[in-house]
């Protein structure tokens, strides 16, 4: 089957690996994305049994990148990515130069030429966009203060890895030094210009034509009615948008689909389109991590096990560092510069294909690219272990808060996942603070009730806090953060989110925490009712049951009211 269908073999026994090998990874209580790894390392090359088409599976997560990148780009409008400029573009820019000198310097100690090691240096030094975003995602930190700057450190290596790509062919004979060097200076500066130009077209075609067009289209699909279409239009515009950036403009998939995202998310069809999108796009993000997983050569690790590891402790311990004091030095809080300094602590595929293109231009060998490799297949299956670590430094990092330097004088403010254990006693935990979360904070607070917010988004935060509500900002599904709800003292547990798998996992940890706590939960289906009453809440409201209530009790109210209406007589009522 596999050589005569090659896609459909990958799809199937991929998928279907990451799946058994991901279920392990969850029930050994660490990351889905280790799962993927091994996955795609079983159904790679190096290991025996079944190969999958390599090329194949490059191209499958391709596709998830465009996904990603769209599905950021519709949560992100060109005033979030002012707003994080000044933080984004120069620490972008320290951070990589930085790394890449690193880089330079661990090849001249491998006895690697200049222009291997320059390669070498900015595979090491350009982030996964897709490992980032995960993470950003998993931990619900999307919509934060060091999210966005995340992102808008993303789009800065993205684009300073387009310059790299198209910069490398011509200044690779100089690199090489063996005499067939033809590129003159003003050779550079045009190309570099040309690039710079291109993206700039393509940026602005967007902004005056595709922010215009694009919205109209979607909003007449919309009113066709029809959710097909629509889905349709919506896959056909992120990838059809990412590959005319990529073929006509020399734009990468990433960021062209980053851009058709953010021009469509001033819309308010936007919410609509990242939903149609969400399925696809957690099925060919694992298909990135598989396609991961296969060019990685486990034999790398006795054959280079010391340059092996000074490969990865660039990308472990180099790039966190120097985006770290970056951050800091910018003034940024402590815990968002842990963050996302942790963050960028792993490579992805701009590194494979700045390596595969080194290797095109003779400027890199096979073991140069096997270090890339391995070291990425390690940082990205090490990563959430720094993240884990970080979380631990916690309550000594909070402890010396005031102490560590920030050397911009701007105050930081304050990071709100920091938050340690709250002294509120005989108090209201809220989860959620939505459409429905934030009306039972309105009743709560009038009724004088003490009151803990735990909320993904940091938008209504100050907005709280100015009412005299604590919050704590991330994910309530976290041990860490529901611990510091002090669930043992509270009277009682509102979970107001909508999503009945995380709801569940709050659930389950409070009643295990507090046996006693009286707890109530959100839910839409009937059997999420089941779910969350077997995991130990006490009452779960179902939406969908009291909207259908309350329409019954106006309609009757209604024709009680009409009825009334016609049995007055008509000169009683004149
Ligand atoms: P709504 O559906 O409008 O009531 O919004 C639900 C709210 O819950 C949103 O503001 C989300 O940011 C928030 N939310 C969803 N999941 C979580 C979670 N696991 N932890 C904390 N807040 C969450």
């Amino acid at each position: 089957m596999s050589h005569d269908s090659p896609l459909i073999a990958i799809l199937v026994i991929g998928l279907g690996l990451a799946f058994i090998l991901g279920a392990v990874a969850n029930r050994l209580k660490t990351s889905l994305l280790v799962g993927y790894l091994l996955a795609g390392v079983a159904v790679g090359p190096f290991t025996p049994g079944f190969v999958a088409d390599q090329g194949l599976a490059l191209q499958l997560a391709e596709i998830g990148v465009i996904l990603l990148m769209f599905g950021v780009g519709l949560h992100f409008s060109v005033k979030d990515l002012m707003a994080v400029r000044a933080v984004a573009v120069p620490g972008a820019l320290v951070q990589i130069t930085a790394a890449t000198l690193l880089g330079e310097g661990l090849g001249w100690l491998l006895g690697l030429e200049l222009g291997a090691g320059l390669v070498l240096g900015l595979a090491l030094s350009v982030a996964s966009t897709v490992v980032l975003l995960r993470t950003l995602q998993e931990r619900r930190l999307m919509n934060s203060e060091a999210g966005h700057i995340a992102v808008g450190w993303l789009v800065i290596q993205n684009l300073v890895t387009v310059l790299a790509l198209v910069l490398l062919p011509v200044v690779a004979p100089l690199l090489k030094n063996d005499g067939s060097s033809t590129a003159t200076l003003s050779q550079l500066g045009f190309t570099i210009a040309l690039t710079l130009g291109k993206v700039a077209a393509f940026v602005a075609l967007m902004l005056l034509v595709g922010q215009r067009v694009i919205p109209a289209v979607l909003h007449y699909v919309a009113h066709t009615g029809s959710r097909e279409l629509f889905r349709l239009a919506v896959l056909a515009v992120a990838l059809g948008v990412a590959f005319i950036a990529s073929e006509l403009f020399g734009v990468s998939f990433a960021l062209g689909a980053f851009v058709a995202g953010m021009v469509l998310s001033e819309s308010q069809l936007s919410q609509r389109a990242a939903e149609e999108t969400l399925p696809l796009r957690d099925a060919f993000a694992v298909l990135f991590f598989i396609s991961v997983g296969m060019l990685f050569d486990p034999t790398v690790l006795v054959r280079d096990p010391l340059p092996l590891l000074g490969t990865l402790s660039v990308v472990l311990i180099g790039t966190p560092t120097v985006a770290f004091l970056i951050l800091r030095a910018l003034g940024q809080p402590l815990g968002a510069a842990l963050t996302i300094a942790v963050g960028l602590a792993q490579i992805g595929e701009f590194s494979f294909i700045l390596a595969g293109l080194g290797i095109g231009l003779d400027l890199l060998d096979g073991r140069v690219r096997d270090l890339i490799l391995g070291a990425s297949i390690l940082s990205i299956f090490l990563n959430p272990v720094l993240f884990f670590v970080v979380r631990r430094l916690r309550p000594w990092i909070d402890q010396r808060e005031g102490s560590l330097p920030s050397l911009a004088s701007r105050p930081a403010a304050p990071a709100a996942a920091e938050l340690p254990t709250t002294e509120l006693q005989d108090h209201i935990i809220l989860v959620g603070y939505g459409r429905v979360g934030s009306l039972v904070t309105d009743g709560l607070l009038e009724a004088g009730w003490k009151l803990l917010v735990i909320e993904a988004g940091d938008t209504a935060v100050q907005a709280l806090r100015d009412r005299g509500v604590e919050v704590v900002v991330g994910n309530a599904a976290d041990p860490a953060l529901l611990a510091s709800a002090n669930l043992t003292q509270a009277r009682l547990l509102l979970v107001a989110i909508p999503n009945a798998f995380e709801a569940g996992r709050i659930v389950q940890q409070a009643r295990a925490a507090n046996p006693t706590i009286e707890i109530i939960a959100r839910a839409h289906f009937d059997t999420e009712v089941t779910h969350l009453s077997k995991l130990g809440a006490d009452t779960v409201v179902m939406g969908e049951r009291e909207i259908a209530r309350t329409m019954l009790e106006h309609t009757m109210d209604g024709t009680a009211r009409s009825v009334d209406a016609a049995t007055i007589p008509v000169s009683a009522a004149g």
